[in-house]
């Protein structure tokens, strides 16, 4: 453990004032607001705790008397004081006592958004811009928080550490408790010119444009992360991570199982019987469709690769037409007759009970039926 007197780079008889004085001019140099180096930070702790130790003439003489004060704590600090003990049992304050000072700069807090797609963004991806209500770093004083020109100054209350020292009288004796600043809210610093543009934040609301590439195959609840994209932190700190909620909105047509597209094709009674040539409108283009003659309700036509592309990889889904066939409901005297003729010479059988069709063709006659 070093020494505090080297540490603060006083002579082991200097006076109150020459140990102030060369505390000030080391915490000014080695503030982690103004060097944030590690090397720095641990020694504005050295140079923070010796200062405590020595600008408080109980805890100097015993220090000159050779007794041990550990800043990191713990049983083998021995008898510092009573706050040491109060400490050791109790836990809590102490643990500030030799911690840094606040630092200003914190990460930005993520930011959600929610953006709506339809299908055929699902399908293809998509790219979208998107306004952003959010911070960003400040023009003014890019993220110092101070105006132009001027600085922070070491806190004069707590002389850089951030936390202010209280003795309280308790059953263990008096006590030492350690809180922060209230001067300097714990930061170690003030501020005396407070940026104007931010109000001495660091950073400004701001509407910016995020620019993203959606992937194909999102569903609705997904939410994609955009590192680095949320609001810049407070002086200056990182910038939080962008959610972007993908909601899809239904089609009128499409919907989607797995990274297959499903859909109902209505076929009359005579395209059915007699089989029909046809162009549907996929999601990407036309797609010539053959019906066989005798296709049955029910039946599902598969359209090869036009599904849609899962989120991991490149093999695209199937489309899945279901074909449902339209009965007519309205004949005319001729149609009627026409239809009992037919009936009169296929001997076309009763109605009679088969197996339950589960699966794709419930699934479709569902969607159909409810939408
Ligand atoms: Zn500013
Ligand atoms: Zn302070």
């Amino acid at each position: 453990m070093a020494d505090h007197y080297e540490v603060l780079g006083v002579a082991r008889d200097a006076t109150p004032d020459e140990i102030k004085k060369a505390y000030r001019r080391l915490a000014r140099e080695l503030h982690p607001d103004v060097n944030p180096g590690e090397d720095a930070s641990e020694r504005f702790k050295l140079v923070t705790h010796a200062y405590d130790v020595l600008s408080d003439p109980d805890q100097r003489a015993r220090y000159d008397l050779g007794g041990s004060d550990s800043p990191f704590g713990g049983a083998q600090g021995g008898f510092g004081g009573f706050g040491d003990i109060f400490e050791t049992f109790f836990g809590s304050a102490g643990g500030q006592r030799a911690g840094r000072p606040r630092s200003r700069r914190e990460r930005g807090q993520d930011a959600l958004v929610r953006v709506t797609l339809d299908l055929k963004d699902v399908v293809f991806g998509v790219h979208r811009d998107l306004e952003v209500d959010t911070a960003v770093l400040c023009d003014t004083c890019q993220g110092s928080c101070c105006q132009p020109g001027t600085s922070p100054v070491t806190c004069d209350i707590c002389h850089g550490s951030g936390h202010v020292q209280r003795t309280v009288r308790s059953l263990l004796g008096n006590v030492v408790t350690s809180q922060p600043c209230g001067s300097c809210q714990g930061y170690g610093t003030t501020i005396p010119y407070p940026c104007a543009t931010c109000q001495g934040q660091g950073r400004v609301r701001a509407r910016r444009t995020v620019s993203i590439d959606i992937p194909a195959g999102v569903e609705t609840g997904l939410r994609l992360q955009l590192p680095g994209s949320g609001e810049v932190g407070p002086a200056g700190g990182p910038n939080g991570d962008l959610y972007l909620e993908v909601t899809v909105s239904p089609h009128e047509e499409f919907s989607r199982d797995g990274d297959d597209l499903l859909a109902t094709l209505e076929v009359s009674m005579p395209d059915a019987i007699l089989g029909a040539t046809t162009t549907i409108e996929s999601l990407d283009g036309p797609v010539d469709l053959e019906l066989r003659p005798g296709v049955q309700g029910g039946d599902v036509l598969t359209i090869k690769g036009r599904g849609i592309t899962p989120l991991r990889g490149t093999q695209r889904g199937d489309l899945r037409v279901g074909v449902h066939v339209v009965t007519p409901t309205r004949l005319d005297a001729k149609e009627r007759a026409l239809i009992e003729e037919f009936a009169k010479r296929t001997k076309a059988p009763a109605p009679r009970l088969a197996e339950f069709h589960q699966g794709l063709f419930a699934k479709l006659r569902d969607r159909f039926r409810n939408g």
